[in-house]
């Protein structure tokens, strides 16, 4: 964990020359700290280096982790990048700015009907279970039109694509074809790649990066 802030540096040089070549603005690629099981001290260590996009796994780690952080610093904005139950939906939406694992009706009615409820205005991400894997969570590729329009009728305010590729493909068909999702459907933001793909992802159109090992180090196991 030491080295929290090297590390952001490090990373940044090696997206500075990717986005370039790509025609892309370094400052346009947002690097999101994935931080599942990482604590306090780690947090803060990317916090002082001025960090301030997380994403969590688990509404309720994140609902124990964030809140004081919060307090400290006000400018941070949470998202969900885990598997969310639809009877979470509420405590989601208390603890997270935007929720990038959108990917089922259920779902999106459960939490259409909580934002009615608040004065809260949620962003979203719909994840893709872009290799169509039996084990990941996502609306299958060939569904995501249907679904994307399912969501927007519900009101829902959709910002982007989320995806997780298979770990044993090569995953720029993967990027590829989430963008190909994304621009037919008129949706801006591209979250993918994470510390062993995401120079890839960037050619490929990221507007999110979600880096865990190579920004924490390895993870501590909960
Ligand atoms: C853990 C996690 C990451 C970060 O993975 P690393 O390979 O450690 O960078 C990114 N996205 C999701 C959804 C994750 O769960």
């Amino acid at each position: 964990m030491a080295g929290v802030a090297e590390n952001l540096k490090q990373i940044k040089t090696q997206i500075d020359p990717v986005a370039r070549a790509a025609g892309r603005k370094p400052d346009d690629i947002h690097l999101l700290g994935a931080s599942k099981f990482q604590e306090e001290p780690a947090l803060l260590q990317a916090l002082d280096a001025g960090l301030r996009l997380f994403g969590e796994n688990r509404v309720q780690e994140a609902a124990q982790k964030w809140p004081a952080l919060r307090q400290k610093f006000p400018d941070i904005e949470l998202h969900m990048i885990g598997h969310l139950q639809s009877n979470k939906a509420a405590e989601a939406l208390a603890v997270f700015d935007v929720i990038e694992t959108l990917d089922r009706e259920k779902l999106a009615d459960a939490l259409a009907a909580e934002i009615k409820k608040t004065e809260k205005s949620p962003r979203f991400f719909i994840q893709v279970n872009i290799g169509e894997e039996d084990q990941k969570g996502g609306i299958l590729p060939q569904n995501a039109d249907a679904f994307i329009a399912y969501c927007r009728k519900l009101g829902l305010k959709i910002e982007g694509l989320m995806c997780i590729p298979p770990a044993d493909d090569p995953p720029a068909p993967h990027f590829a074809l989430l963008a190909d999702i994304a621009r037919r459907n008129d949706l801006k933001q591209l979250s993918m790649g994470m510390s062993g793909d995401f120079e890839t992802a960037i050619k490929f159109g990221a507007t999110h990066i979600r880096i865990g090992t190579a920004l924490f180090g390895p993870r501590p196991t909960s």
